[in-house]
């Protein structure tokens, strides 16, 4: 539930997160989560990110109508150095500044709405080991990539390879930056190429077009 802005800037703040070897992966996540909605509050936006959040916005409203959901709220939050692009939680997107300005805004909404719409929460029950934890949440991840593609055509009416090809083209450009500036994985993810594999492997007639 947690989505990553790529930035190379957010890594010293990550890799910090991340090697701390005294807490648990769970506890770090549900941490960074509530920093992130803790951050939320005003944010000032030029008229051009009024209008790309107001896009979406009407984007989210579309598909939560399509699937018969209650209301989404899509808020922005104050940029962080934490590499965090979104987060679903309760009825609400919170999104950083940052990916207003992000050519993976739209594949992000779509993503965190699938994670709405298939029900997903942070609830992790205690007896689970952080191994089991940690596929579970990974497949939750490749669910609500191979949702989005639904949403997308549901909502915005794209055929199946062009929303494949929004989804597919956001986890490259993931990948791409994970791979050159040596980022650490999102917490709860599998690196963007092996994201990206799932996602062509689940729609593979609509993979061939993108090769
Ligand atoms: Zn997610």
């Amino acid at each position: 539930m947690i989505d990553a802005v790529y930035r190379p800037e957010s890594r010293r703040v990550l890799d910090a997160l991340s090697g701390g070897s005294d807490i648990g992966e769970t506890v770090r996540i549900f941490a960074l989560s509530l920093l992130a909605l803790s951050l939320a509050g005003c944010v000032s936006l030029t008229p051009q990110h009024e209008q790309r959040l107001d896009e979406i916005q009407r984007f989210a409203d579309r598909a939560t109508a399509v699937y018969g959901k209650p209301f989404v709220k899509i808020s922005v939050q104050r940029a962080t150095n934490l590499n965090i692009g979104a987060v679903y939680r309760q009825g609400n997107i919170f999104l950083n500044e940052r990916m207003l300005d992000s050519p993976n805004l739209k594949k992000t909404i779509a993503h965190e709405l699938g994670h709405y719409v298939l029900g997903h929460s942070g609830f992790i029950p205690n007896a689970v080991s952080q191994a089991d934890w940690q596929r579970a949440q990974e497949q939750k991840e490749l669910d609500a990539n191979a949702k989005a593609v639904e949403i997308l055509m549901r909502a915005d009416g794209l055929t199946e390879p062009e929303a494949v090809k929004v989804v597919a083209d956001a986890l490259r450009r993931s990948a791409d930056a994970q791979a050159k500036n040596n980022l650490p994985l999102t917490p709860g993810h599998l690196p963007a190429s092996a994201e990206l594999a799932d996602l062509l492997a689940r729609f593979p007639d609509s993979a061939v077009t993108l090769r």
